[in-house]
């Protein structure tokens, strides 16, 4: 029989953790005719009681699994931490806060059985504010020119996939980890499928604007280097615009023998070029500082608590 994996990242989600499980484990015990499950909860440091929750669920079903971080490493630490834990045939991404149908598990088995690699969820954009869509429309669109990854607009980390894939998702080692990138990159066989906009079930939210703006930035730096060629570009043209201006101040001056009374446009040109510098460092210290997190090689998390299996592991206790 094969084996479905859960991974479920989970912070500060006491409100909702114990109705998540209530409503997967309900579609999973339809399943267990043709598969057996495991469900793998990354605690991400949370500061409430969702790890004591998660401790009782596991004395009632052997078939959960814990691991607990030592601080809030985010999102994509959790996800890699269950990717690497998982035994599964299959592996599942699902967010704590049912904003994922647990009922969209058979609908990605089928497809899986057809012959697709990885089926992954579009969030259709109805109940979407307009800010967020159009930042969310200018940040694909970035991702997209690069030639080697296609991202889907609204695609999410909610998916399945072979056992196959997440390998070679794990074969990527970066500290910088962008998944919807990494899930991509790999290539495969995909299946796209719509999924309603669920509003999450209770809790709130981990994404400010702010949040959002810095995963995009993170998502852009870590798949594209064309910012880096764009300030190329730009100061190339600058640059040649004042050489051309140069000359033409030159020439007025040794033919006409006039000097030219231009403090505005001095002023002007100065600051727009040390604008345009200002930017391009900026742009460069972007890239530079990801290269300083990656050659330090740090742990991309640090496991406090692990429950997994018949292993109740307390590190340090
Ligand atoms: N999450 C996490 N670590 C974080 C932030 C979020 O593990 O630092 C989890 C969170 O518990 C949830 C999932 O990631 O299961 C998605 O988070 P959220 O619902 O806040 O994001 P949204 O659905 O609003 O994009
Ligand atoms: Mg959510």
């Amino acid at each position: 029989m094969k084996k479905i994996s859960i991974i479920v990242p989970a912070y500060n989600e006491e409100e909702v953790i114990e109705m998540f499980y209530d409503k997967t484990i309900e579609v999973l015990k339809k399943l267990e005719n043709e598969y057996t499950y495991e469900l793998i909860f990354i605690d991400d440091g949370s500061k409430d009681e969702t790890l004591n929750k998660l401790k009782n669920l596991r004395k009632r079903d052997s078939k959960i699994n814990i691991i607990s971080f030592s601080r809030n490493f985010g999102k994509e630490a959790g996800i890699l931490a269950g990717l690497q834990n998982t035994t599964g045939d299959f592996t599942v991404i699902m967010d704590a806060d049912l904003q994922n149908d647990p009922n969209m598990i058979k609908k990605m088995l089928n497809y899986i059985n057809e012959g697709y690699d990885t089926v992954t969820t579009i969030r259709n954009k109805k109940g979407e504010s307009k800010i967020k869509s159009f930042l969310s429309n200018i940040f694909y669109k970035i991702i997209d020119s690069e030639k080697n990854i296609e991202l889907k607009q609204g695609s999410q980390d909610f998916r399945m996939m072979t056992k196959q894939v997440k390998d070679a998702i794990l074969s990527l080692n970066e500290y910088n980890r962008f998944s919807k990138g990494i899930f991509s990159w790999v290539g495969f066989k995909v299946k796209y499928i719509e999924t309603e906009n669920h509003k999450r079930a209770a809790g709130k939210t981990k994404w400010s604007y702010k949040a959002l703006m810095s995963y995009a930035l993170d998502g852009i730096t870590s798949f594209s280097v064309k910012p880096l060629k764009i300030a190329t570009i730009v100061g190339t043209i600058i640059s040649i615009l004042a050489l051309i201006l140069a000359i033409e101040i030159v020439l007025q001056t040794i033919i006409q023998g006039k000097e030219v009374p231009g403090y505005a446009s001095t002023i002007i040109s100065v600051l727009f070029i040390g604008g345009i510098q200002l930017i391009s460092i900026g742009i460069l210290s972007t890239y530079v500082g990801k290269i300083y997190l990656e050659i330090k090689n740090r742990p991309k998390y640090i496991i406090k608590e692990k429950y997994i299996g018949e292993n109740n592991e307390r590190d340090n206790k």
